[in-house]
């Protein structure tokens, strides 16, 4: 273990293989996401050794593929689930469900049926809630177990507006009624925990931040009693290197950060990094099928859309992208986009790239988190494959949707 902690903070594009990229786009074909289950566990051991007295739980939906799962709970992990169909699947992927935490965010009842049936079986489940409303209606299924309360800190961070969670009304207690929710969770339930997910992508710039927001946790915790907790969970948010000049969070800076913001405390720190296990895993591999010059850039389409990967039209994001097949190629300012009929459906304006020629793979990169998680069929697009690397072997966990499965549903249903 202590060699994959020793693993480097950032795994960049030119850092993988490229030859074996280019020959996995050949016998896989594109578009199709690489997942690297060894740097899954590198990374999980990483963010752990530098908080050594801290439980670190991975948050599933940053990818909940079967194989990354396990190859969290291989590394040593346990796993935040935010809705039925997360804990399902960390169970079937080996979880215990005794280890598991559920965060309700305005849950639907099929997902509180399903937790509280899980947690008459295994009461070491613990359910997290954002609303009073939530408690009363675990109350109405007959659940007096654990319970975490999720506190709105107040104080939002993150790379952008749609995920800075912490300010958001949506999610958690107002910091203010806290105290009093606490007293009513400890009247009819097992209090074990406060919790706060102050935001995503949090890097080095962001720190200060998103420790104001720690640091209101430990005040509350100490308020309602740090000694009767379990534990205080500060959330995941721990951001990644996208953009080529982007430096790698400082984990050791963070950690010490992170102890100082919360202060001193009788309960056990806990963290839920999502993407920073799973986002530098992953790539997606994608065949340029068009060059098409225009007055004021260079058009590159590509097989992969907005339905593969959709963070960039979603929330602007950038992904890093490398020409796989001809890296060393002089560079050439090019828009690139894919075959979905938006503006949005661009994962780059203006980039550089190794002048790319059809027929070309090109890598889009940090694609491990928020990925398939979000793919869709939309244009009935069936979704890529998915290929797992583990101990040098390369093996499908997901094969390539067909059309089939995209009309599946509705045939079934008599059309
Ligand atoms: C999404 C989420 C996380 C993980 O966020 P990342 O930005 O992927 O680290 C952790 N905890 C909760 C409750 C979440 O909703």
């Amino acid at each position: 273990m202590s060699d994959l902690a020793d693993s480097p903070a950032v795994r960049r594009l030119d850092d993988w293989d490229l030859e074996r990229l280019e020959s996995l786009a050949d016998e896989y074909d594109t578009p199709l996401y690489v997942m690297d289950l060894d740097r899954v566990k590198a990374n999980y051991a990483r963010f752990s050794a530098a908080f050594p007295d801290a439980h670190v739980m991975y948050a599933a939906k940053a990818h909940t593929g079967k194989a990354v799962l396990e190859a969290v709970l291989e590394a040593g992990g346990s796993i935040e689930c935010a809705a039925w169909g997360e804990l399902r699947r960390s169970i079937d992927a080996g979880a215990d469900p005794n280890e598991l935490q559920y965060t309700a965010v305005n849950p639907p009842d099929h997902d509180l049926d399903y937790a509280t049936d899980l947690a008459a079986e295994h009461p070491g489940l613990t359910i997290t809630i954002g609303a009073v409303d939530t408690l009363e209606r675990l109350a109405e299924r007959g659940y007096d177990g654990r319970i975490a309360i999720r506190i709105n800190p107040g104080i939002g961070t993150g790379h952008h507006e749609k995920v800075a969670t912490g300010a958001d009304a949506k999610f958690g207690i107002p910091y203010e009624r806290v105290p009093e929710v606490a007293e009513r969770v400890r009247e009819d339930f097992d209090l074990v925990g406060l919790h706060a997910h102050a935001g995503s992508g949090v890097l080095t710039a962001g720190l200060e931040d998103h420790c104001r927001a720690i640091s209101r946790v430990g005040e509350m915790a100490r308020r309602v009693g740090d000694d009767t907790l379990e534990f205080v969970d500060v959330g995941g948010g721990y951001g990644v290197p996208y953009r080529e000049d982007d430096e790698p969070l400082d984990l050791e800076k963070t950690s010490n950060m992170v102890r100082e913001a919360i202060g001193d405390l009788e309960a056990q720190l806990k963290l839920e990094p999502g993407r920073y296990v799973v986002a530098d895993a992953g790539l997606i591999l994608s065949e340029v099928n068009t060059i098409k010059e225009a007055p004021d850039t260079t058009v590159v389409g590509i097989d992969a859309s907005l339905a593969t990967l959709i963070r960039p039209a979603m929330f602007g994001s950038y992904h890093p992208m490398l020409n796989v097949s001809a890296p060393d190629r002089e560079a050439r300012e090019v828009t690139v986009g894919g075959p979905v009929c938006t503006s949005a459906d661009v994962f780059a304006h203006d980039r550089p790239v190794a002048r790319p020629e059809r027929g070309d793979v090109v890598a889009i990169g940090n694609a491990g988190s928020y990925g398939y998680e979000l793919a869709s069929q939309f244009h009935s697009q069936p979704r890529p494959a998915e290929v797992a690397l583990e101990d040098g072997e390369d093996r499908v966990v997901r094969r390539r949707e067909t059309l089939e499965d995209v009309t599946r549903v509705e045939r079934e249903s008599g059309q």
